[in-house]
């Protein structure tokens, strides 16, 4: 019996919490039927955290998903550093927003950029959120402007805040409201506490400072869509993010998604410039120029190293 079409909002396992188009108030506990399993090999979990779903409940009374309506987009990583697989993060999606700190714990540059590219080979607009300023000395605060401007003038919005201030609240209201977002950043960046202080009746599970830097490596991840039912929208939060690496992207593509080098890379006396090592490269010379952060094309190298 055909039971509606629903929006995956939490995958433990092989088990998919469904909330119904209908009855939003009723989540459903499903499995996949049979088939669908097979498709989607390459990644090691079919179905994620957004996808939109048929259910079905089957003559044994279980409810089962049937088919996966296609996605208007997606965001995979490696599943692991050294696996050749590949996880879907989360799926149709309205904005990625990242959440930053500059200390406890300490994000850096790479991992910010990795997540950057990979939004932007998926056509994802990302804002940033830089968390924790209250714990930022004075003496610090040039240097946060300098990261600020970094972000901002390659065209990205930057946000920064501390979730413990309740006048932060209007800020990150106004981030979320009335979209579907998908919250990514370090474990203990703030993800459940900027989600709380923008929808308070939430009370999720707020992990303690002491807590993030003790944690095994390999905690198992998965992500969850809680609604907001005072704001519209809905916010997807992956907790236990520790590192993020690329997947599947060709050498010669990384450069087109670090919007500063797509402006200028048709500049470059090679059309296949890698801008490495090559001679009259239009990328370089605005490296050197200081149009292009140094920190960004460290990324881009990085990037180009680490990919195979
Ligand atoms: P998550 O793992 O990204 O969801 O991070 P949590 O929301 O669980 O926060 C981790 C820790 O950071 C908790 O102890 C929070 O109270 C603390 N925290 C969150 N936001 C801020 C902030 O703006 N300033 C300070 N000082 N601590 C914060
Ligand atoms: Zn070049």
């Amino acid at each position: 019996m055909f039971l509606g079409q629903g929006t995956v909002v939490r995958s433990v396992g092989s088990f998919y919490r469904v909330l119904l188009k209908h009855s939003p108030d009723k989540p459903i506990e499903c499995t996949l039927r049979g088939k669908i399993r097979l498709q989607n090999l390459k990644t090691t979990n079919p179905i994620a955290v957004g996808d939109k779903v048929l259910i079905s409940r089957e003559s044994t009374g279980e409810p089962v998903i049937t088919e996966i309506l296609p996605r208007t987009n997606y965001i995979l990583r490696k599943a692991t550093n050294l696996s050749k697989q590949e996880h879907i993060l989360c799926a149709n999606i309205d904005q990625l927003l990242l959440i930053i700190t500059l200390s406890s714990p300490a994000t850096t540059l790479g991992f910010i950029d990795r997540i950057l590219v990979t939004a932007e080979a998926y056509h994802i607009p990302t804002r940033l959120i830089i968390n924790k300023i209250d714990l930022i000395p004075e003496i610090f605060h040039e240097e946060l402007k300098k990261y600020i401007n970094i972000y901002e003038s390659i065209g990205y919005d930057v946000y920064a805040l501390s979730a413990l201030d309740t006048n932060a609240q209007d800020t990150i209201r106004g981030i979320l409201s009335n979209r579907i977002s998908f919250l990514i950043g370090l474990s203990g960046s703030g993800k459940s506490t900027i989600i709380n202080r923008a929808e308070p009746s939430l009370n999720l599970k707020v992990g303690s400072l002491s807590n993030f830097s003790n944690q095994g490596k390999h905690i198992t991840t998965f992500a969850e869509m809680h609604q907001l039912p005072n704001l519209g929208g809905a916010v997807i939060n992956a907790p236990g993010v520790r590192e993020f690496s690329l997947t599947g992207f060709q050498k010669n593509e990384i450069g087109q998604w670090f919007p500063e080098i797509r402006s200028r890379m048709h500049q470059c006396k090679f059309s296949n410039c890698l801008h490495l090592n090559e001679p009259a490269c239009a990328v370089k010379e605005a490296v050197q120029n200081q149009k292009i952060a140094t920190s960004r094309y460290n990324s881009y190298v990085g990037m180009l190293q680490h990919n195979d």
